[in-house]
């Protein structure tokens, strides 16, 4: 059955909270990290005949955060009650602090609850979030990892190409930006790879100095790279805002933003504003986020979790693409029903109600 929201929805029964990891098929590197897996942590809450599905990629402490100190708030709660449970678990945070590891753990539960509220009003987010603009939305090859060897990054590079993709990204600021003269080689690869059709973008994670920043951007600016996202740490807003005023390309960040107070702080000093609804407070930060974009006449882009920002993202107007990262690519089918296909260019999420995603039975159980 479907329910009137002016009267409220179901309580929500039973939270319930599961970890996988997924190795990645060899180690992995960018800039100033190294991983070999990707751990998603997951959040179920029933309600009435319907489950919604949230989750974050982070550490698996995500889950007892979600456990000890979230839980409580939203179990007994009612299903439609999305806003008043995303203020009540931001104040849980308050001794805790409500960025990082708290934030990851909120976001996972505020994406269940809006799956939910969705479902049990039998309609989709977009919906809920003021309607789908578009039926699907354009995404970026990602990945491109330092530890790459040529070969790998052509396979990489030519699998994106298959699905259409009109840009992509790489990787660089190895070691700490000790490897200029191969972060530049490689783009310069990744150029004869792609061709002249396809618009290059590159991501250094922070690994720069601010002045190494600025002779490297000058660089990609000749080989035509027309995004440089991270040049240095996003922490130093005054130093990002100084690469951004001595380079062509768009100078980005926000990956790790948990708040509007993040994104106000960055707003000033990037061209395009990065959001991960699995960091931001869920699709309620990651709406409000893009609200307060607009409001500096910037564009946002999804980082990240391409299935999860598929479906909300069709309803954001200013949104210029969705990062389809390999690493998440891979495993996000292995994870759940109901994946956005990427093909032509563009993500489609599928036409299901809530964001259409349903956790895959292989995975259901450890
Ligand atoms: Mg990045």
């Amino acid at each position: 059955m479907t329910w009137d929201n002016r009267s409220g929805g179901p309580p929500i029964a039973r939270v319930r909270t599961l970890v996988r990891t997924f190795p990645t098929p060899e180690p992995e590197a960018d800039g100033t990290l190294e991983w070999s897996a990707t751990t998603a942590v997951v959040v179920l809450l029933e309600a009435g005949d319907h489950i919604g599905l949230g989750l974050t990629y982070s550490s698996p402490a995500a889950e007892a955060v979600i456990q000890h100190h979230l839980a409580d708030i939203v179990r007994g709660s009612d299903a439609l009650a999305v806003a008043a449970d995303w203020e009540a678990m931001h104040r849980a945070g308050r001794n805790l602090g409500t960025r990082g590891l708290f934030a990851h753990a909120l976001s996972a539960v505020d994406i269940a609850r809006w799956d939910l509220a969705a479902r049990v009003l039998g309609t989709n987010v977009a919906a809920l979030a003021g309607g789908a603009i578009r039926g699907s939305i354009p995404f970026y090859g990602s990945g491109g990892f330092t530890t790459l060897d040529d070969t790998q990054l052509a396979d990489q590079v030519d699998s994106w190409l298959r699905d259409g993709a009109t840009r992509v990204k790489i990787k660089i600021g190895e070691s700490w930006g000790t490897r200029i003269d191969r972060d530049l080689s490689r783009v310069h690869r990744l150029a004869a790879l792609v061709g002249p059709g396809v618009a290059m973008m590159v991501d250094a994670n922070g690994g720069y100095s601010p002045g190494q920043a600025r002779r490297v951007g000058l660089a990609l600016d000749d080989l035509g790279v027309d995004w440089f996202e991270e040049p240095v740490s996003s922490d130093a807003v005054s130093s990002l805002n100084l690469v951004r005023l001595s380079v062509r390309c768009d100078v980005t960040a926000g990956e790790y933003a948990a708040d509007l107070y993040d994104i106000a702080a960055l707003l000033p000093v990037v061209d395009c504003l990065q959001l991960d609804a699995t960091r931001c407070g869920g699709y309620t930060g990651f709406l409000r986020g893009a609200a307060l974009a607009a409001s500096s006449g910037l564009q946002v882009s999804a980082h990240c979790a391409p299935a999860v920002h598929a479906p909300i993202a069709t309803a954001v107007p200013n949104l210029r693409h969705v990062e389809y990262f390999v690493d998440h690519a891979r495993l996000e089918p292995q994870l759940m029903d109901g994946v956005a296909t990427a093909a032509d260019g563009v993500l489609t999420p599928s036409a299901g109600n809530g964001h259409g995603l349903t956790l895959r039975r292989p995975a259901a159980t450890p």
